[in-house]
């Protein structure tokens, strides 16, 4: 929604606009029927004693004219004026003018035109002189004189004063009567408007219609006051108005969410309140009262305002169901996290179980292969010698007939712990089968592997078994090969398993180089 200071001016402008045309228009038709009022009362007293078939005309033509100039009796009286007037013209009134020294001084007073003065003075005594010939001519000089478009607006103010003290009172306080009453006031002022608008009709003295009138001025006075203080007070409310519309129209598109129920609720939200700022827009724009105009405003807003805190109390909702969803689902990732972390754990150990001698607790013949791959790859990457130690308890089955199989079992445990703790840490030794175990030497040669063998197999040879507080002593063959190329783990097994076979034949406990 655009709610731009630009169009807050565009409001301000347009309004004070509206306000100076009325203004101007006011004033100019006020001043006009004024003028046209005056003139004509001022035409009618001037006519006044010209002759006494037109001094009622005359009379009743003034009295309508004090009401105004919509008065629709004022055409009614103006035909008949005029009927009477061609007659008089036509030579119905030849009768002598009764008070023509009043008219003369009558006019003479009124009149600020020092060059007219001189000549309606010059007109009287020639009339005096008996040079005029009869009321016809001198209502015609006359005419000429005072013709209406000598009346300028400067006079205005000398003329009232003349008419005030004169005759016209009645009429200016009726005038004001009517301005009150058409005027656009603050409810607070109404009563005061009553109690002038009384005073100025009930007034009975000329002192009275004095006070009356200054007080009906000053009340008008203050009422302008009041419309200047309003329009500013205008002004500031609807930049208010503005305002409010933009903080509203952020609030209502503030929140933000992907979901689609809640964009389209959005969507809606945003369409309502769009088009109520703008039908407050509009009727802010256009109006003229501030109080209605505020009520109207403040209503609208609570309304809108309800509309969005609605919308927020549901969006709420709907983002505390996600929330719980969210929480939900965080908890069930988190169990299947823990599961899975479980499974693995599990398989591992099943793995782990799987390559593991369950007697010497050493790797079994499943992990040595695997092994064996993966330094059979490294061999080929790296070209470093890999060699293979294929050992075997010598006369094991003697142990095992003599002492028995547990203590077999013994002896397996202790020799696998014996291969395991003098090989280096880069040495893979398993448990190939029965009393047989391997060794793959990564970046050993076949010569440097026979030392570490030999090294093995005496540590072995001088260890004492403790057979049932008999000292005995185990020996074991080691049959030894390197990786050459074009072999695979079989032919390097076979070739080692073939030196291991020598060794045997040589006489056991020893270590053969395979050929
Ligand atoms: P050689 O010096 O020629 O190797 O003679 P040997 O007796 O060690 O070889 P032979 O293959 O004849 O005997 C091996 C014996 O090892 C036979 C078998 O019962 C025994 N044996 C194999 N596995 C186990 C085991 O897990 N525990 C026990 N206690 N004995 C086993
Ligand atoms: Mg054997
Ligand atoms: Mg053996």
């Amino acid at each position: 929604m655009e709610s731009s200071s630009s169009e807050v001016i565009k409001w301000k402008d347009k309004y004070y606009h509206a306000l100076d045309e009325l203004e101007l228009l006011e004033t100019s038709t006020k001043d006009t029927g004024a003028l046209f009022c005056r003139a004509l009362i001022r035409l009618s007293l001037a006519a006044k004693g010209f002759h006494q078939k037109l001094d009622p005309h005359l009379l009743r033509l003034r009295n309508q004219l004090k009401q105004g100039i919509t008065n629709p009796k004022l055409s009614d009286e103006l035909n008949k004026f005029s009927e009477a007037l061609l007659r008089f013209e036509e030579g119905d009134a030849e009768g002598p003018l009764q008070d023509a020294s009043l008219l003369f001084s009558f006019l003479i007073a009124q009149e600020a035109n020092i060059d007219k003065v001189s000549a309606l003075k010059l007109l009287y005594s020639q009339y005096e002189a008996g040079k005029i010939a009869s009321s016809k001519e001198l209502l015609s000089l006359l005419t000429e004189l005072c013709a209406p478009e000598t009346l300028e607006v400067g006079h205005c103010a000398s003329d009232l004063d003349a008419l005030a003290t004169d005759l016209d009172i009645n009429f200016i306080s009726e005038q004001l009567i009517l301005l009150i009453h058409d005027m656009d006031m603050p409810d607070a002022s109404l009563a005061e408007a009553k109690k002038i608008t009384h005073a100025l009709k009930e007034a009975q003295t000329e002192e009275d219609f004095r006070d009356s009138i200054d007080a009906a001025l000053d009340f008008l006075q203050q009422i302008k006051k009041y419309e200047q203080q309003e329009r500013e007070e205008m002004e500031v409310f609807l930049a208010h108005v503005t305002q409010k519309l933009a903080s509203l129209g952020e609030s209502a598109n503030g929140t933000a969410d992907s979901a689609k129920e809640i964009f389209v609720k959005r969507n809606n939200l945003d369409m309502s309140v769009t088009t109520k700022m703008q039908a407050l827009q509009e009727h802010s724009a256009s109006a003229t009262k501030l109080e209605p105009l505020k009520q109207l405003v403040k209503s609208e807003l609570d309304n809108i305002s309800a509309q969005i805190q609605a919308y927020k109390l549901e969006e709420k909702k709907q983002q505390a169901k996600a929330d719980q969803l969210v929480a939900n689902m965080a908890l069930e990732i988190e169990a299947v996290k823990m599961e899975a972390r479980s499974l693995k754990e599990s398989l591992k150990q099943a793995s782990t179980e799987a390559m593991t001698d369950a007697l010497t607790q050493l790797p079994n013949r499943l992990a040595y292969d695997r092994r064996f791959e993966v330094e059979y790859a490294r061999w080929h990457r790296n070209k470093e010698p890999l060699s293979l130690l294929v050992w075997d308890i010598d006369f094991f089955k003697k142990i095992n007939d003599n002492y028995g199989h547990k203590t077999g079992d013994k002896t397996l445990i202790i020799i696998a712990k014996l291969l395991n703790k003098y090989c280096r840490e880069t040495d893979f030794v398993a448990r190939f089968g029965g009393e047989e175990f391997t060794m793959l030497l990564s970046n050993t040669s076949s010569d440097a592997a026979l030392v570490l063998a030999e090294k093995i197999r005496r540590i072995i040879e001088k260890t004492k078994f403790n057979y049932a507080g008999k000292a005995i002593n185990i020996t074991i063959s080691c049959g030894i090969a390197e990786l050459q190329v074009g072999d695979n783990q079989e032919t390097l097994f076979v070739r080692a398993d073939k030196a291991l076979y020598q060794a045997k034949k040589k006489g056991r406990n020893q270590c053969v180089l395979a050929s």
